[in-house]
């Protein structure tokens, strides 16, 4: 994404979580103007601006930016009086906020006690084949929270839903009994919570913290991925709370077996309720999301166009919603729909052809990361078997997704006999059609190789 992208994509994201009026006194005549790989610098019209962006949205900012573009680590606003540089909005008097509203204004709206934002919801949430089973558990556990399904375990890769799935169980938890504790963690917090209570000896008091609540949610579970002290620490707070039929919801990008360095323990109490995942939708019902997020806004676009995002922005739903709101934010700045033709300009940074995504390369980068490995070691001249079947699966992919022969094979992978890659074609091969473990990890990874 180039600057102008990575901005329009950014203000999209935040005019889904603020008034009208709000955003376009705060965010009109605002750009990016350089971005060295830390910091990007953004410029504001006016010194009020800049205080207010740099006070109230910092923190939002800087997060929408890193879902783009993790290297990103501070944000800079710098004053630029106005000029015919940055496409200017004309705001109606009516849409101008008088100061006293903007400062009742709570960031992002999200729920101080529970951190849930009440903009996921059930019914926001489109449900077809690729997600039916975790909705279909998600709602069964709102409904009778601790008893249906303890805990519930939803997987899936980026951008599918898992986030908004489980604040929308959480947020009709607390609709349905305003008494209910409901907490949302993503597992960073967890995980930074758990060190600072370890380092300064405040472990009972984090743990106390915790007690009272009846729905613990926690995000990107993942990430506790050789952690070994927050495990331990975690096994006990899930433990106390699950004892007490407490509702535990956890999402992860990959099921409990594939989870790398896991305690076993750990690992058995994730697998001991209820697993779910969320898959990639199809053509149509990426049609049926798009429709409904315009709805949502009130707003139409040609067929044409719908049906040109639907068909070439596979990634995942955030993607989706991203080309969507970059069409948007054109309508609202030139106040004309933009034409087929200028609407695939304006997404292509949206848009991939399959060449693009499934090579050599992404290969063996998605299996190493995958299995939590280097890539050089994927060609180590090893035999150790934490590498060994990654290096047959990776094989066995290039055979598979990209026809590659095996003697080509052979030589990418330091002149072995081609036998050996024969091998392991047949291998995993022979075992994908009985190993639910081996199936669950090549389908998670050829999602990955052909999401972008
Ligand atoms: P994940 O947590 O799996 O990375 P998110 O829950 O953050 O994904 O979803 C990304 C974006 O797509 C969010 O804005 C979310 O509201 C939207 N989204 C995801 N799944 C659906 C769905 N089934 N229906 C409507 N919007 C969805
Ligand atoms: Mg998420």
């Amino acid at each position: 994404m180039n600057n102008y992208e990575l901005w329009q994509s950014t203000l999209a994201q935040i005019e889904l979580s603020i008034s009208k009026a709000n955003f376009s006194t705060w965010f009109q005549n605002t750009e990016i103007t350089s971005r060295d790989n830390e910091r990007v610098i953004i410029s504001v019209p006016n010194a009020f601006s800049k205080e207010w962006l740099s006070n109230k949205y910092y923190k939002v900012i800087l997060k929408i930016i890193r879902d783009a573009d993790p290297l990103v680590r501070e944000l800079e606003f710098t004053i630029k009086p106005q000029s015919k540089a940055a496409p200017t909005r004309d705001i109606p008097e009516a849409e101008k906020v008088s100061i006293e509203q903007q400062l009742k204004f709570e960031e992002l709206k999200v729920n101080k006690e529970t951190n849930l934002n009440p903009r996921y919801t059930f019914e926001n949430f489109i449900v077809g084949s690729f997600n039916e089973l975790s909705y279909a558990a998600g709602l069964a556990v709102s409904e009778n929270p601790g008893h249906v399904y303890n805990p519930l375990f939803i997987y899936g890769g980026v951008g599918l839903g898992k986030t908004h799935l489980m604040q929308a169980i959480g947020n009709k938890i607390v609709e349905q009994n305003k008494k209910s504790k409901v907490r949302y963690i993503t597992s960073e917090k967890l995980i930074s919570g758990i060190i600072t209570a370890i380092r300064s000896n405040t472990m009972d008091a984090f743990k106390a913290s915790l007690a009272p609540i009846d729905v613990l949610i926690i995000d990107d579970v993942q990430f506790i991925a050789g952690k070994i002290k927050t495990q331990e620490e975690f096994f006990h707070v899930f433990n106390s709370l699950y004892e007490k039929n407490k509702q535990i919801i956890l999402s992860s990008d990959k099921p409990p077996n594939a989870i790398p360095e896991l305690e076993e323990r750990l690992r058995s109490r994730f697998e001991g309720g209820m697993i779910s995942d969320v898959s990639l939708p199809d053509y149509e019902t990426r049609l049926v999301i798009l429709k409904s997020k315009l709805q949502e806004k009130n707003i139409k676009l040609p067929d044409d166009i719908l049906e040109y995002i639907a068909s070439n922005v596979k990634k995942n739903i955030r993607e989706l919603e991203g080309a969507l709101n970059s069409l948007l934010i054109y309508y609202k700045i030139n106040n004309t729909v933009p034409n087929i033709e200028t609407a695939k300009k304006l997404l292509k940074g949206f848009v991939f052809s399959p060449f693009d995504v499934a090579n050599y390369k992404k290969i063996i980068e998605t299996v190493a990361k995958f299995y939590n490995l280097e890539e050089k070691h994927l060609f180590n001249e090893t035999r150790r078997k934490e590498i060994v079947k990654p290096r047959q699966v990776a094989m066995f992919l290039l055979r598979k997704e990209l026809k590659y022969s095996f003697p080509a094979i052979a030589r990418k992978f330091g002149g072995k006999d081609h036998t050996t890659v024969i091998y392991a074609y047949k291998k995993i091969l022979q075992e994908s059609e009985q190993n639910h473990k081996l199936i669950e990890e090549l389908n998670l990874i050829k999602q990955r190789v052909y999401s972008g």
